[in-house]
């Protein structure tokens, strides 16, 4: 017995099993070109959560720096403490995310 990744949902089961526990696919019916879409569609669903993990940080650091800048909020005020660390979280975040799509693409090309 081997353990494989289910190509529906990725998770790990038996390569004995007709169907897979976790998302129901049914892996006795899958040929290179289903197993060719499904890969696709999980790349999609991938990047897709990526750039809205990089549009939430982008959103983050923004209004960090903006509640910095534009209110002005004394230095050691809790704001002042929030509206850094949301910051530098938000670009933080932001660079991992980026790189993270930009492997994505590396490992698809
Ligand atoms: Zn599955």
């Amino acid at each position: 017995m081997a353990v494989i990744n289910c190509p529906g949902c990725r998770e790990k089961i038996s390569d004995k099993y007709k169907l897979c526990s976790f998302c129901l696919i049914d892996l006795t019916e899958l040929d290179v070109d289903k197993m060719d879409s499904l890969r696709r569609v999980n790349l999609i669903k991938k990047s897709q959560s990526l750039m809205n993990h990089s549009f939430i940080s982008m959103l983050l650091f923004c209004s960090g720096f903006l509640v910095m800048f534009w209110e002005s909020v004394e230095v050691g005020a809790w704001q002042y403490t929030a509206a850094i660390s949301s910051t530098a979280i938000g670009f933080a975040w932001y660079l991992v995310t980026r790189v993270r799509l930009l492997l994505l693409k590396k490992s698809t090309s």
